[in-house]
């Protein structure tokens, strides 16, 4: 029928027009002047009219949303700190615009290669997110961040994160990303185990 699929293109307008308010409606204006108001509009649950005020009010980022990367370390029970990096150098050679620089620690007496960083830069002004040297490290070592709030006054003296920046405790990995640390332990935990097993056979 002629002028039927204007009606029906102006009934979706309609329909959206109306569902950006729904949620205003639902909570008669205390959308945005109550603590719950703000807390439901600041969740995943929240519809309609997406305007916060921020930066008193920011929106949740998804698990797999992403941002600069990170180096992990584990928290040993004395507060001991172990890096988890080995400085194998494989970030740095998949990392497309090529942002990494990586010094490996040398022992002294040997000269011979120590298995972790002596320094660690990313520069966060080239960094395009991409997330390849964390889906590209063999051993969980860095992984992409959270936090999008990069802003300085001076990028050439503060935008070349060194290791003591990048540094990240593995529980603040598994806070921002719960499901992708449970999944990861797991498939840790079932290596452990083929092998414990392997040995056992051999002896
Ligand atoms: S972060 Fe991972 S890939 Fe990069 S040097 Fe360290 S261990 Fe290797
Ligand atoms: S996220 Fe991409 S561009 Fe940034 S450091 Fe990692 S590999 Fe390089």
């Amino acid at each position: 029928m002629d002028g039927f699929g204007i009606l029906k293109g102006m009934g979706v307008t309609l329909k959206r027009f109306i569902d950006t308010y729904l949620d205003d409606l639902r909570w008669f204006g205390k959308r945005y002047y109550t603590k719950e108001g703000v807390a439901r509009r600041m969740s995943t649950e929240t519809r309609g009219i997406f305007t916060i005020q921020y930066p008193e009010e920011k929106l949740p980022v998804p698990e797999e949303f992403r941002f600069i990367p990170f180096l992990l370390y584990e928290e040993g029970e004395n507060g001991e700190i172990k890096e988890r990096c080995t400085s194998c150098g494989i970030c740095a050679k998949v990392c497309p615009p090529q942002c990494i620089w990586i010094v490996r620690t040398t022992d002294p007496n040997t000269g011979r290669p120590v298995p972790e960083p002596k320094e660690f830069y990313i520069d966060v002004d080239i960094c395009m997110n991409c997330g390849f040297c964390a889906e590209y490290c063999p051993f969980d070592a860095i992984k992409m961040d959270h936090d999008y709030e990069l802003s300085v006054y001076d990028r050439h003296a503060k935008n070349i994160y060194d290791k003591d920046k990048l540094m990240k405790p593995v529980s603040y990995y598994a806070s921002i990303r719960p499901a992708n640390y449970a999944r990861e332990e797991a498939a840790r935990a079932e290596a452990e185990a083929a092998k414990a097993a392997r040995r056992a056979q051999a002896g």
